[in-house]
């Protein structure tokens, strides 16, 4: 079976069900960029597919950076005098600032405030805040909690650990036939967020166990790691292997109600823009393509000048111009099975293109071929089709100089990419066309 055929039989409401079931699963965890949660995570993942858990120790250099001190937490709270948890990580992990160092301590409200994060335009929301690389601590609750705090004596207990540990990874590669690669990347670091985060590794995790029984040309490498230092730390230990990549895809936010955005790799004008680019227009539904730009996800550092690779950013709502966007509402009612599922069919049209974009070389170049004569007209079916598919061939026939890709010559004719991957399919069997 190859990709075309798992398009035209693929399920896919079973797997935006398995997409979901994922999610859900997933959401209660207590993830960071390192620690027990990301190791938890990885092990659920590990159910749907062979990953191979890579563990890099705390204080290994990579490249500008060093990789932290492992995060792990128990508990954390605010009691009041009363001994009532006020706020409560039992209740959402969202309400510990993520790399808080441990903190066990009474304090007045005052003094308390400053370590306080909430949205007063979404007062019942609870923001996502982190801490990384500063060593600080704080609590994140709804402006309404805020607001409900008297002035009083506060217990204050943030159960944590920061010590030398490790970051992990999850990575899984299936071979095809060439070394080339396409690589598949997702931040695997935040806590209970669904939409930026879990849609993007339940979208990869459904995607790699979908390709992972077909006959494939290209190899496919899929990364679940930590944002920013996950990929600084992959690039740093695998650099030889990055020239074999000749497409990738940062995944992330592919559940929310939005239209599809298409974020171009640094080089603008790869394979790989193209190839999203034209699977969007064929939906028929809008979407928008934005240009590179320095920040936001991995893609930041796949395209770093000394990398530049060809990996852009396929999702919905790019992240920060939806208002739920690191904060509490981004929750299992944000994301769709309607919504994943189209955007899990985008990435497979998009792997269809990638897999079947070749350069052909005419073989009769020197004014057309009699089609008549090889039987072409009746190799083509109904009437209607029959005029669409009369062009397909000439248009195929004329661009196959070793030159245009099938791709370009979709683009070109304004034609569907299967139409034209057919085609090509039976005037190489006719031998009119021999493959580059
Ligand atoms: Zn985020």
């Amino acid at each position: 079976m190859n990709i075309t055929d798992l398009i035209s039989s693929i399920d896919l409401n079973q797997v935006g069900q398995e997409m979901r079931r994922l999610i859900s699963r997933l959401y209660p965890i207590c993830r960071s960029i390192t620690g027990n949660g990301f190791r938890e995570t990885l092990d659920i993942i590990k159910e749907y597919i062979p990953l191979e858990v890579h563990e890099v120790s705390t204080g290994t250099k990579v490249f500008d950076w060093t990789v932290p001190k492992e995060w792990n937490i128990k508990d954390a709270y605010i009691k009041n005098c009363k001994g009532e948890r006020v706020v409560d990580f039992l209740q959402s992990n969202l309400h510990v600032v993520s790399y808080s160092v441990p903190v066990r301590k009474k304090m007045s409200l005052s003094e308390l405030k400053g370590h306080l994060f909430t949205l007063t335009d979404h007062p019942d929301w609870i923001p996502y805040r982190t801490s990384y690389y500063k060593e600080d601590w704080g609590f994140c609750l709804s402006h309404n909690q805020f607001l409900a705090l008297n002035d009083e004596e506060y217990e204050v207990c943030i159960d944590t650990s920061l010590e030398d540990g490790h970051l992990t990874y999850g990575e899984y590669c299936i071979q095809g036939t060439s070394e080339e690669e396409f690589l598949i990347s997702c931040h695997a670091c935040h806590p209970s967020l669904c939409n930026d985060n879990l849609s993007g590794m339940a979208l990869a995790t459904c995607l790699a166990s979908s390709l992972m029984p077909l006959s494939l040309r290209y190899s496919y490498r899929f990364l679940f790691i930590p944002g920013t230092i996950g990929s600084i730390t992959w690039l740093t230990l695998n650099e030889k292997k990055t020239s074999r990549i000749k497409h990738g895809l940062v995944v992330a936010c592919v559940g929310d109600s939005g239209k599809s955005t298409y974020k171009k790799s640094r080089k603008g004008e790869a394979e790989i823009d193209k190839a999203v680019i034209h699977a969007l227009k064929e939906t028929g539904q809008p979407f928008e393509v934005i240009d590179f730009f320095p920040y936001g996800y991995d893609e930041r550092q796949y395209c770093s000048p000394g990398f530049n690779l060809p990996v852009g950013c396929l999702m919905r709502t790019p992240h920060g111009r939806y208002p739920e966007y690191h904060t509490s509402a981004d929750n299992l009612d944000f994301v769709k099975l309607e919504f994943l599922q189209n955007s899990f069919l985008k990435y497979l049209s998009v792997v269809n293109i990638t897999e079947n974009n070749k350069k052909y070389l005419n073989q009769n170049p020197k004014c057309e071929p009699q089609l008549g004569k090889r039987g072409l007209y009746e190799a083509i079916g109904g009437q209607k089709e029959s005029a669409v598919s009369q062009f397909a061939m000439l248009w195929v026939l004329n661009l196959s100089d070793g030159h245009h890709s099938l791709l370009d010559i979709a683009e070109r004719s304004s034609l569907r990419f299967e139409i034209i991957q057919n085609t090509a399919d039976i005037l190489a069997r006719r031998h009119l066309l021999v493959e580059c």
